[in-house]
């Protein structure tokens, strides 16, 4: 007979088959067991046509993937355990020494730290263009440019670059374009067809998204992808990813999935919340600017509006605010203390509101000549009721006199 021990980790029960629920099951495997040593050598996880390593693949990633090619209108998708670690998965895999990239200087700032940090030590360039600009950006591409990174709206201060522009700047000099998708989140514009209905569709080569904002929606995951309509360029992607080791917990993969089919809802709602905020905004004296593309003084408006449309989930639930240069930091500080339901911390994307004072001067190659001075605040818009929100921001506003 066999031992207990034995029986328990090689016990014969198998359920029966055919069991189904709203949520798919979850499969959690560094080891996966194949049926015979035929298929140990053979099986082939690079086409997805089989399992043979957690790392490279379950049940569980394979099908978060397929949904995300489905939202953002890709063909193939990676993920990997952060924004951040999908965004450096891409400049390793693109980039090699005397190569240089191009990043908008109103990108993720961890983006820009990435090429001063680690790509400058490996002897890849970095400059930063001024996305506001495309003529600024056509000239700063040379024949060492191997990659541009692409973003709208830019971060923290959500400027609206004519992105369709940028795009074919680079498809003519014959540059690859990513995308930092995350604003978009896959619904406010389609980044592998942004204008519906001209062929061939105009699209970035890969957009990359961080799940941990409002795919993950909880404000308790970090994931990202890497989205492609290429097959050569996701299996150098794929490999790179593979050599790397990165790889996604399932119970991180299951809540994403969990959270996927309220997207669009979710999206809508902090949007719609957002712009009433950010019109709210635009009656306070005590703003010298607020930046919202759908403002129609934002910058960028106008090319928000076209690639977007002004509709409702046209925009996401950030906004910034621009505190008049009287206001000192220290005043500044006070309002964002003053807060009681937008919390002081960093991400979005999530239902509790959030905000973060930013010194942009350290954070841009110069202050942007479509910004006014002053402190700038960013405010991430939850799901909490609105008219809440609104009477939070006026207290703490009370503080800054
Ligand atoms: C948050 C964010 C990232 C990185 O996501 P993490 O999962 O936190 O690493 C990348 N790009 C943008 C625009 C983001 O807002």
């Amino acid at each position: 007979m066999t031992e207990l021990t034995t029986t328990l980790i090689h016990h014969p029960y198998i359920p029966p088959a055919g069991f189904d629920a709203p949520q798919p099951g979850v499969f959690k495997a560094s080891t996966v067991i194949f049926p015979n040593v035929a298929a140990m050598r053979h099986f082939e996880w690079k086409d997805k046509s089989a399992y043979t390593y957690g790392l490279h693949g379950t049940p569980t990633t394979y099908r978060l993937e397929e949904r995300l090619c489905t939202l953002e209108g890709g063909l193939q998708c990676l993920l990997l355990p952060s924004g951040l670690a999908a965004i450096a998965n891409v400049a390793l895999s693109t980039l090699k020494t005397g190569d240089e990239v191009l990043i908008p200087d109103n990108a993720y700032g961890p983006n820009k730290a990435l090429a001063e940090g680690e790509l400058r030590s490996w002897g890849i360039s970095h400059r930063f263009y001024d996305p506001m600009k495309p003529q600024d950006l056509a000239a700063k591409i040379s024949p060492q440019t191997r990659l541009v990174w692409l973003e709208a709206a830019g971060s923290v201060t959500l400027e609206f670059p004519d992105l369709c522009e940028l795009v074919r700047l680079c498809q003519a000099r014959g540059v690859l374009t990513a995308l930092d998708n995350t604003w978009g989140a896959g619904l406010a514009f389609a980044p592998f067809d942004m204008i519906p209905g001209v062929s061939p569709n105009l699209a970035v080569d890969i957009s990359v998204h961080a799940l941990t904002k409002y795919p993950s929606g909880g404000g308790d995951v970090l994931m990202g992808s890497v989205m492609t309509r290429d097959a050569a360029l996701h299996l150098k992607l794929k490999l790179t990813h593979m050599r790397l080791g990165f790889g996604v917990g399932a119970n991180d993969v299951e809540a994403v999935l969990r959270a996927l089919p309220s997207l669009a809802l979710r999206y809508q709602a902090h949007d719609a919340s957002t712009r009433t905020l950010a019109n709210w905004c635009l009656t306070r004296p005590e703003f010298a600017q607020v930046l919202h593309p759908a403002l129609p003084d934002s910058p960028g408006h106008a090319h928000w509006r076209a690639l977007c449309g002004a509709g409702p989930g046209a925009a996401a639930g950030l906004l910034s605010v621009m505190i008049d240069r009287r206001y000192s930091q220290a005043q500044v500080d006070a309002f964002c203390d003053a807060l009681k339901l937008f919390k002081l911390g960093y991400s979005w994307g999530g239902p509790m509101s959030l905000v973060v004072p930013y010194d942009l001067a350290s954070m841009r190659s110069g202050w942007p000549e479509h910004l006014k001075a002053g402190t700038l605040v960013r405010l991430s818009v939850g799901l909490e009721a609105v008219a809440d929100l609104q009477a939070d921001l006026a207290q703490a506003l009370q503080k800054l006199a």
